[in-house]
């Protein structure tokens, strides 16, 4: 053995580096693997729902976000395109000091529990470290063996974690049957100057057609564009003109700020997936993150549950330490207390990608009446927000909800907001 560590984190990715921080702040001996040579750069949108804030906060990361480079959102309008306002949720109705979404600068907020980890402390993250194998005695997972620098490497850990994406090498490893779906959209996205400064998040739905705006700080906004999946190429033979034209058409408003797509290096593809691993855990390891529960992005929750996963852990590694304990039997306390809940929101983002992104007049029809009356049912538009903000652990709507929903049924409650929500004046 080369290294010995006590637990070793395959992925600095949202879970992974999350994980790595709230272990270092407890002072486990911990090494993250990280296969990409640096930080992530690139294009993307970051968007902090509530549940993920109160993480950033706990770990001392959100009060070093900087001001100027995150803009608190508290207002999403749902827009027809074509057409007029559908709904409006407002997340002032949570109670504070997370009553807002929080859109920063790419990757802002990784990048910052990245060096915060590195300061706690250091050589605990290797970047350029790609895992290739377990390493095992019987049946228990005693490590990883590593390519650092083109280097093999074997580093020996009482537990190994999985937290290295949907398309997880370590889950491969461990023979964890997984379903594994691809959406049939993508999205195309950038992030461009945003002259005419939107104030608020602006969604627009039409027929198998979105196109998300998102206020970043700094007068900028992300734009969010629904594509069929692996159509980039056909994008691309369009050209950047017909994009342009298309995003002008949906929402003329902000017609100068389109203008300022004039390169392809200004886009990202982005396809989406969801991951189902039959199980999490295995002697001497786990999984976490979207290895374990990759869900569609309609939740706007999967890195946000990475995150969960990871502050779950947290919690229970120092006893498995103390306990010398990392039987599946014992590390399955994690997946029975995380699992109801994230199959929860996958079930919710398939659901929202089969009504939001459709192409049948139909179901757009009924979709668009379930907007119109979120707009003025305001314990049902709690719901959907409380789950959206990742503080809900049930479905947002019952089957009489449901009914309630497209209108069929009045709803005498249509005001009330549960115990703990914030009651404003409609
Ligand atoms: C279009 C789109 C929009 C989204 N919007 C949101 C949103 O608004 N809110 C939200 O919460 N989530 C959103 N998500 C989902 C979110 O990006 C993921 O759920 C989240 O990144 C999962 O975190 P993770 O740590 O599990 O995996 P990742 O963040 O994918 O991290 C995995 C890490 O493992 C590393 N790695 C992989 N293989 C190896 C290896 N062999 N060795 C070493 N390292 C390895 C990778 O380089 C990466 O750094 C969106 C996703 C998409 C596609």
């Amino acid at each position: 053995m080369e290294k010995q560590t006590d637990v070793v984190i395959v992925g600095a990715g949202g879970g992974g580096a999350i994980l790595g921080l709230a272990l270092a702040q407890k002072n486990i001996d911990t090494l993250v693997l990280e296969q990409a040579l640096g930080p992530p750069t690139g294009i993307r949108g970051e968007i902090l729902q509530p549940n993920g804030q109160k993480i950033l906060d706990e770990l001392g990361i959100l009060e070093q976000l900087p001001c100027d480079a995150v803009r608190p959102v508290q207002f999403f309008h749902f827009r027809q395109i074509g057409g007029g306002r559908l709904c409006t949720i407002d997340y002032d109705l949570l109670p504070p000091p997370y009553n807002r979404a929080l859109v920063t600068r790419p990757h802002l907020a990784h990048q910052i529990v990245l060096q915060a980890l590195e300061q706690r402390r250091p050589n605990s993250l290797w970047y350029g470290a790609s895992f290739r194998k377990l390493l095992r005695k019987d049946q228990q997972v005693v490590g990883v063996e590593a390519e650092v620098e083109g280097r093999s490497v074997k580093i020996a850990a009482k537990l190994v974690i999985g937290a290295d994406g949907p398309f997880s090498k370590v889950r491969e490893a461990l023979a964890i049957p997984t379903q594994l779906h691809r959406y049939p959209e993508s999205y195309v996205v950038s992030i461009l100057d945003c002259p005419d400064d939107l104030e608020e998040t602006q969604y627009c739905i039409g027929r198998q057609t979105i196109l998300g705006l998102f206020p970043v700080a700094q007068k900028k906004v992300y734009v969010v564009y629904m594509v069929p999946s692996n159509s980039m190429a056909a994008v691309k033979t369009a050209g950047l003109s017909a994009l342009r034209e298309k995003w002008t058409t949906i929402y003329p408003e902000l017609h100068r700020t389109f203008e300022t797509l004039i390169d392809w290096n200004q886009t990202a593809y982005m396809p989406t997936g969801r991951a189902r691993a039959a199980t999490w855990v295995r002697d001497g390891a786990l999984i976490l993150g979207d290895a374990a529960h990759g869900m569609n992005p309609h939740a706007s929750q999967g890195r946000m549950q990475a995150m969960v996963d990871a502050m779950v852990l947290a919690e229970h590694i120092p006893t498995w330490l103390e306990q010398g304990d990392y039987s599946a039997a014992t590390l399955r306390v994690f997946e029975a207390c995380r699992r109801p809940h994230v199959e929860m929101l996958q079930r919710l983002a398939d659901e929202e990608a089969f009504f939001w992104n459709t192409g049948n007049p139909i179901v757009a029809y009924l979709r668009n009446r379930v907007f119109s009356t979120l707009d003025r049912n305001r314990r049902l538009r709690y719901n959907v927000l409380a789950a959206t903000a990742g503080l809900r652990d049930s479905p947002p709507f019952g089957w009489l909800d449901r009914l309630q929903a497209v209108g069929f049924l009045p709803d005498p409650y249509a005001n009330d907001l549960p115990a703990g929500a914030v009651p404003v004046v409609s």
